[in-house]
């Protein structure tokens, strides 16, 4: 085994309201500057929609990832030969249109108009150009339920489900939507490190987080491509690269990450995991829909004493096994299954998990009050959003998956309902248990963790060890060939 430590996190999605204090807070501290008005290095998605920048997940037009030839893993964007003669002319890389043109507004014109009978306005205006331009897109431009019909039915995820399942998903005083927030998933088999020529993005040795160094970047944008969830960034003012840094310097200070520790939903978790380097690559190669539970199966489980001596072994710090055996993560995805990867078949092994939104799939309509349904499990197959949906964005299609972590929520659901509301018996809280395979404990644990933790208990940061953690205190440069905790052997770079 060569087992590192990852700093990953979760999203619970039924948690998040859409309120983009997150977004807000990260563009405040890292990309409030010339150059990268249009970054979010942390945006707030509506689902469905097609996201930002716009279709992000259509690889068959950004060609981000990786794909299996053969019994090899290649990125999706093309060998060595075919991107050479895309250095100056990318056709796969978004476009401003894509993303959107970032505006402004003549404040000045509102505040300071003189006293008169008309209403002052504030025109907008391009932050590229200056001059007044019309809004016509933004970085979360489907929001709510604003466009649905044309923003929605254009998820590429929408477009694979039956005519049927279409028309079910937009029928009026039917229609759902949920939020996605999303960043840079600080993954372990970087598209963005790999299809870097110029090797300036590597993966930190003490904590996996994915970092571009500026003094080596040369702008050739190839990691715009390589990342399929096109979390990097070219700064037109710097002429480099820049992403998502999860926030390293607070966490050194052990703060927790800004978009983390501002999140009104409280629904971000942070915390290391163990997992063994050498499956990597196995891992990747997997089936789409066996991703998920590949990836699943590759974080070791702290308590293990066999794992215990193995990660001693390879220098994990004492300190750094603790915070593993406190990690929430770990819990969510591991202990009790709840958390999916997004979009496993790009084949990243992103280190960002999901709760999937349960959504009111619970109620029916009775003499014009909504009750809980008597058939919980009957009611998933007619999920409002449908399963196969969600499978799309989260099991690599696998609808068992999905299903799988439903009836885990949909146990806590009734457990609380029975303690708390008293219109569910102790035998049908225990039959939900039993088909989800959680203990009562297991379930009430659940709920505490997504219900009433405090900061201490969402963001276990480790310890930085700085005096110990070797590879923290080099050159990233002399382990440019490696991709830090993740990697002892080179990147299949294209170079
Ligand atoms: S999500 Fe982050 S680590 Fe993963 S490929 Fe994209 S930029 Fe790189
Ligand atoms: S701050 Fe939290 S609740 Fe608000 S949009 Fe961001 S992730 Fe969702």
């Amino acid at each position: 085994m060569n087992i590192r430590a990852q700093i990953a996190t979760v999203f619970h999605l039924d948690k998040c309201i859409g309120c983009h204090t997150c977004s807000i807070a990260c563009k405040n501290l890292w990309t409030d500057r010339k150059g990268a008005e249009y970054m979010w290095w942390n945006n707030v998605e509506t689902k469905p929609g097609t996201g930002y920048p716009t279709r992000w997940e259509d690889q068959e037009q950004y060609r981000g990832g990786w794909e299996r030839v053969g019994s090899q893993l290649r990125l999706k964007m093309g060998g060595r030969g075919g991107t050479l003669g895309k250095i100056f002319h990318n056709p796969s890389l978004p476009t401003m249109d894509d993303y959107y043109e970032p505006f402004t507004f003549k404040y000045d014109d509102l505040t300071n108009a003189p006293a008169g009978d008309d209403q002052p306005t504030a025109r907008p205006v391009s932050m590229v150009s200056g001059k007044p331009m019309k809004i016509e897109a933004g970085p979360n431009w489907d929001d709510d339920l604003s466009g649905s019909t044309v923003y929605a039915a254009n998820d590429p995820g929408v477009v694979q489900l039956s005519e049927e399942e279409q028309q079910q998903l937009f029928a009026i005083e039917k229609m759902v939507f949920f939020h996605l927030p999303r960043i840079c998933n600080h993954c372990l088999n970087a598209g963005c490190v790999a299809a870097c020529p110029s090797g300036a993005i590597y993966k930190r040795g003490e904590d996996g987080i994915v970092l571009v160094d500026q003094d080596k970047c040369r702008g050739w944008r190839m990691c715009v491509s390589g990342c399929p969830y096109k979390k990097t960034y070219y700064g037109w003012s710097t002429g480099k690269s820049e992403k998502c840094i999860l926030c390293y310097p607070r966490q050194e200070a052990g703060e927790a990450p800004a978009c983390f520790h501002s999140c009104v939903g409280r629904i971000r978790y942070l915390g290391v995991l163990l997992y063994d380097a050498d499956r990597i690559e196995a891992t990747a190669m997997q089936e789409d829909g066996e991703l998920a539970a590949a990836q699943r199966e590759m974080i070791l489980d702290p308590f293990d004493p066999q794992v215990q001596r193995e990660a001693a072994r390879c220098g994990i710090a004492e300190e750094v096994l603790a915070a593993a055996q406190a990690s929430p993560v770990y819990k969510f995805v591991k202990q009790w299954g709840i958390a999916l990867p997004l979009h496993p078949e790009f084949r990243t092994l992103p280190m960002l998990f999901y709760v999937p939104p349960l959504l009111p799939v619970l109620s029916v309509e009775s003499q014009g009050t909504q009750k809980l349904a008597d058939d919980f499990f009957t009611t998933l197959e007619r999920a409002r959003l449908p399963i196969r949906y969600l499978a799309g964005l989260f099991a690599g299609g696998n609808e068992e998956e999905v299903k799988a972590v439903y009836r885990r929520l949909i146990a806590v659901r009734i457990q609380r309902r029975q303690q708390g509301v008293g219109d569910q018996s102790e035998a049908e809280a225990a039959r939900a248990r039993e088909i989800a395979g959680l203990s009562a404990e297991q379930v009430e644990a659940i709920y505490r963790m997504t219900a009433l933790t405090s900061i201490k208990e969402r963001i276990v940061i480790p310890p930085m060890l700085r005096d110990r953690a070797v590879e923290a205190g080099t050159d990233p440069e002399a382990y440019r060939q490696e991709m830090g905790f993740g990697r002892r052997q080179a990147p299949k770079r294209r170079w």
